[in-house]
């Protein structure tokens, strides 16, 4: 889970570029719960508590209290009060003001890209947390894919299988050690639609700005570094090796 550390307030959310104002009201700004939180959701109706206060029971979605915006990764989730009172819409979602993709509709809700708002972007390292993403994704689940879509470009996605996790790397000569997961990606370009949709319903998926999507492909390029070249292996001449070491505290 990635903890935001911004304002707990903010006076609506202004669009970077043009200073349209595409949230123009107050709003408290959270972080949204883990990843896994669905699961949660499900051990917890086993036992017919009521949860439908802050659940959803039927889209297993969180219910944002009217007021409140949550941060997911690369996006702020807007409560429904604040998507109808601020007539956002479409997917992606246009800013009204410059014409340039601002947000997305995912599982019923409208996201603003935190990059893309002026009084927010500064809260936000895309490095630091798309590789939280992926560490805490390799710990957690095996089972999925990771998909990041380029929104600026909807054919580009970037594929990460986690090969392994808890591996152990040699940090330095002191003989520290650090948590590894080893991954294979894979840039998929023209995706066709039906593929797509595939794709996109049995992976963990994240959509990202043109910008993010190149800083991903970076840190993922760098992450060979760490291994040796005989090591290195390609598959279909698609796949390649990387290893991300992180040191999370
Ligand atoms: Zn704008």
């Amino acid at each position: 889970m990635l903890t935001y550390s911004g304002p707990a307030k903010l006076d609506g959310l202004v669009c970077k570029t043009c200073e349209y104002r595409i949230v123009n009201e107050e709003i408290k700004v959270k972080s949204a719960p883990s990843e896994n939180w669905k699961e949660v959701v499900e051990l917890w109706q086993c036992h017919d508590e009521d949860f439908s206060q802050f659940i959803d029971l039927n889209t297993k979605l969180i219910k944002i209290p009217d007021e409140v915006c949550l941060i997911r990764f690369n996006q702020i989730v807007l409560s429904q009060k604040l998507v109808e009172a601020n007539q956002v819409q479409g997917d992606p979602v246009i800013c009204k003001g410059c014409n340039q993709i601002t947000g997305t509709y995912i599982e019923g809700q409208y996201c603003i890209f935190i990059d893309m708002i002026q009084n927010l972007r500064q809260y936000f390292d895309f490095s630091k947390d798309v590789l939280a993403i992926i560490f805490n994704h390799g710990l957690d689940n095996l089972k999925q894919d990771l998909l990041f879509i380029n929104m600026d470009d909807n054919k580009q996605i970037i594929k990460i299988k986690v090969l392994g996790s808890h591996m152990l790397v040699m940090k330095n000569k002191a003989k520290q050690f650090e948590k590894s997961i080893k991954v294979l990606y894979n840039q998929i370009d023209n995706t066709n639609p039906d593929v797509f949709e595939l794709l996109t319903q049995f992976n963990k998926t994240f959509k990202v700005k043109e910008s993010e999507f190149q800083i991903l492909k970076q840190i993922l390029e760098e992450g060979q570094k760490f291994l040796h070249k005989k090591l290195q292996t390609f598959k279909n001449g698609l796949y390649q090796i990387s290893y991300l070491i992180h040191d999370f505290k």
